[in-house]
Formats: structure tokens, C-alpha cells, sequence
């Protein structure tokens, strides 16, 4: 057993996705002496992602720029499908974000942070995590078969959905089959698109219960197809419904019909909000391991690269204090995701059992009665701004009754 110079480091972030890369690299921009631990030899693979990002969390949010070489295709708005095929049309005047390729995407997250300072050690699993409240904690690894023991003052999980930091340190929560969605996806070459700037959006009961298809251009004819489904609404595998959708429904027929899958996804999407609890003694979690994704739409990609700031800006005040306990570092953290998404997150849980008991006709009416603007909003948990009851009462007064129970009561 030997140590890895761990008396240099302040803080172990374990995962180099894009919610563990860029924490690493506000912390390292603060000045902490970073080490990330990354049990695979290479970012980004598998790609396991509809890979849509948006513009705003980089532009305004967190000031960094999106690599030119990580971006597929510019998105400027969506079209929403209804089950009969009407559909919403919106474009936002400054554009709504991108398509980017993971496997490039996440290097040059990873690239940033080291390029701030931090350091990166491959293949190197974290097995156990222990803390000691008083001095620091603990983690027991593996790299290629040798055990290593790094030990630092803090400690970030940001392994992802299935955390071994979160689950050693007991903030895991065990994830009720409706709150997770499993998700099969093909990258496509020879798509049909009207417009390669907008992302396309399928919806309906039997086309694919309790989710959506998504087909986000990827530039130049090639798309990512694919779709989620909640654990335990699926009739047949969910494999199915995304080939049934290519392959035998009249829109697919048509937009896949010259198209070739050039690569095969599956993943699965943790759609039940966050932990009710994402910080104790002297470890934090981000990204998928704190469940950071939005309840509607199944993206983290965002959520977690923010949270990595909210955990700078945490950590630069527990170092200073000396405070590294469970009570301090809830308070900021959480504190700082409840205040920006604690509202909207619980907003989009009750809106996403809407979507557990809509019927086609309701579907159908709802994309009839509501607009572009109005699907934003509702994205992003502002349920009260949409004039619902003026908006869908005359349309089909079940879907007032279906929503204001779901989300009011
Ligand atoms: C099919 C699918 C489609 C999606 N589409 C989108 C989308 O279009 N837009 C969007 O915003 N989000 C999307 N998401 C969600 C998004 O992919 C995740 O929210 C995001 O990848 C989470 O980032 P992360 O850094 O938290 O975790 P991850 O990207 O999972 O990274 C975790 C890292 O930790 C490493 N790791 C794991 N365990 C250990 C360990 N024990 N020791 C050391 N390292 C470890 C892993 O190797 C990995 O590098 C999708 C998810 C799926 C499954």
C-alpha cells in the first residue's frame, strides 16, 4: 500500500465528467491544490447522452466559453410533436444552445481544470471512502491492480449516478424504479431535417410512455436519436419503441428512411430530484451523484457544471473558517442549489407526474393550447407565469383539473 502525495492535496474530486472537471477547475482557479481520481484511462466514453447543452450556463451563468471543437450543430430553438403531429414551433432570438460531442466536450472540460492547475491520476477506482470529521478523509483505490490510499482535508463525489462516494458516506438514497428513466439512443448519418438548428421533440402514450423521443441534428444530416421511458411504464423492451418509432411510424419512415445508426447508446437518467441531502462532514457530491438533473427533461449536464461553482464558492468560505462540518457545508451548498433550483426542481417532479397520466387527447390539446414561451417556462419550473386556466379551459377543462392537481395541491 502506498500513499499518492496526498499532504499536497486540499481537495480529492473523484469523476472527471463534466460536473467533476469543472468543479475541479473552480477550485483550482481559487487556488486549492486539486486532485482528480478517474477510474477509466479516457473521458467521455462511453458516450451514454443526447449531448444538448445550454448556451445560457455557459455565456451568463458561469462565464466560460464552449470549445469551438466540442460543437456539432447551433441550436436555435425546438419543435414539439404532438401524438397527431401538430406541433409547437419556437425559436429563442439569442439561441438556445448547442449539440456538442462528448467525447471532445468532456476532454476540454478536463483539459480547462488541468490547465488551472489541477491534477489528474487515470485509472484509478475509488473503492471505499471514510471520513474522519476531525482530520480529513480517506479513500482506498485501485489502479491497474496496485492499492492505493490518497487521503485529503476534502473530499468531491462526482462519480456519477451510481456513486460509491455517495453510498460509503451514507448520502445515497436508494432510486424507486418510477423516478428513473432508462434510455436507448443511435447516432444517425443521413437524416431528413426541414431545418438542422432545431431540436425535434416526439411525444404520445403509446409512442413513448412517461418520455419523449428526441432527434438533435448533429450537423451536416447526422442526428442523435433517442428516447427515455420511466422504469416500469414501458409494454416492450425499450429498444423497441425507439426502432418501432424509426422504423414503422409514418414521421419516421420518412426522416430515417436514407439514414444509417453508426453508433449504439443506453443509459439510465435519475428523474426523482436531487438527494435529500448532498453534502455531510467534509464531503460533497455534484453532478449525477447528487442527482442534479431536471425531473422533465432528464439533463445534467448543466446542472452539474454549476453546482461545481456552488462548491467553489462553498469551499473558499470552509477553508477560510476552517469548517468543514456537515452542518456549515449543507447550509452554503444546498442553500446556494436550493435558492437557484430548489423551486423549479420541485415544480418539474410534479410536472413529470403530469406526464405519468396524460392521455394522447390531452397531449394533443395541451400542444394545441400552449406555446413556445409557455414550454420554457414550464421547463423551468414556472408553472404560475402560463395562464393556464385561460389558456387550456376552453380546449379541454380535464387537462386545468389534471395539471393544477398535479402541481397546486
Ligand atoms: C441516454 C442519456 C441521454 C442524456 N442526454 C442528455 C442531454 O442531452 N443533455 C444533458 O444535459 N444531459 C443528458 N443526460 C444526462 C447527462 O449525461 C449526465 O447528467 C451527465 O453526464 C452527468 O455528469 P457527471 O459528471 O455528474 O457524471 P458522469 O458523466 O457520469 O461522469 C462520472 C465520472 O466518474 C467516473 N467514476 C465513476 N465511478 C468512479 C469511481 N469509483 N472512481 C473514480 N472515478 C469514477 C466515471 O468514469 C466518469 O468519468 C443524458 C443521460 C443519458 C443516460
Amino acid at each position: 500500500m502506498s500513499d499518492s502525495n496526498s499532504s499536497k492535496t486540499d481537495i480529492i474530486v473523484v469523476g472527471s465528467g463534466p460536473a467533476g472537471s469543472t468543479t475541479a477547475r473552480f477550485l483550482a482557479q481559487e487556488g486549492f491544490r486539486v486532485k482528480i481520481l478517474e477510474a477509466k484511462s479516457h473521458v467521455g466514453i462511453p458516450v451514454r447522452c443526447g449531448e444538448a447543452v445550454a448556451r445560457d450556463t455557459f455565456e451568463d451563468i458561469l462565464k466560460i466559453p464552449m470549445p469551438e471543437n466540442a460543437v456539432r450543430a447551433v441550436i436555435e430553438g425546438f419543435r414539439v410533436f404532438s401524438p397527431n403531429m401538430k406541433s409547437i414551433d419556437y425559436r429563442l432570438p439569442t439561441g438556445e444552445g448547442w449539440v456538442v460531442d462528448r467525447r471532445v466536450f468532456d476532454k476540454e472540460m478536463l483539459i480547462a481544470a488541468v490547465r488551472e492547475g489541477a491534477e489528474i491520476d487515470l485509472n484509478t477506482r475509488v473503492l471505499h471512502t471514510k471520513i474522519d470529521k476531525e482530520k480529513c478523509v480517506t479513500l482506498k483505490t485501485e489502479c491497474k491492480g496496485k492499492k492505493i490510499t490518497y487521503t485529503a482535508p476534502v473530499v468531491i463525489g462526482a462519480d456519477g449516478i451510481y456513486s460509491t462516494v455517495a453510498r460509503d458516506v451514507g448520502l445515497a438514497e436508494p432510486i424507486e424504479p418510477i423516478d428513473l428513466d432508462t434510455s436507448v439512443g443511435y447516432e444517425m448519418v443521413g437524416v431528413d431535417f426541414p431545418e438542422q438548428s432545431m431540436f425535434d421533440l416526439y411525444v404520445g402514450e403509446e409512442l413513448v410512455p412517461r418520455g419523449y423521443i428526441w432527434v438533435f441534428p448533429k450537423g451536416e444530416h447526422c442526428a442523435n436519436v433517442g428516447l427515455g421511458i420511466g422504469v416500469g411504464f414501458a409494454k416492450k423492451p425499450v429498444k423497441e419503441y425507439l426502432d418501432d418509432f424509426i422504423f414503422n411510424h409514418p414521421e419516421g419512415k420518412r426522416r430515417f428512411k436514407n439514414a444509417t445508426i453508426i453508433e449504439e447508446r443506453i443509459g439510465a437518467i435519475p428523474v426523482g430530484g436531487v438527494l435529500d441531502k448532498f453534502a455531510t462532514d467534509r464531503v460533497l457530491l455534484v453532478g449525477d451523484a447528487a442527482r442534479q438533473v431536471n425531473p422533465l427533461t432528464g439533463g445534467g449536464i448543466a446542472y452539474g457544471m454549476e453546482a461545481g461553482k456552488m462548491i467553489s464558492d462553498t469551499l473558499v468560505e470552509a477553508f477560510e473558517k476552517e469548517n468543514f462540518s456537515e452542518s456549515f457545508l449543507r447550509k452554503k451548498y444546498e442553500g446556494y442549489w436550493q435558492k437557484v433550483y430548489g423551486a423549479s426542481f420541485g415544480m418539474g417532479l410534479k410536472a413529470r407526474k403530469i406526464l405519468d397520466k396524460i392521455t394522447n387527447e390531452q397531449m394533443n390539446n395541451i400542444i394545441e393550447a400552449l406555446d413556445g414561451e409557455d414550454l420554457i417556462k414550464a421547463i423551468r419550473g414556472r408553472w404560475k407565469q402560463i395562464k393556464l386556466g385561460t389558456k387550456l379551459m376552453k380546449k379541454d377543462p380535464s387537462l386545468v383539473k389534471l395539471i393544477t392537481d398535479a402541481l397546486f395541491k
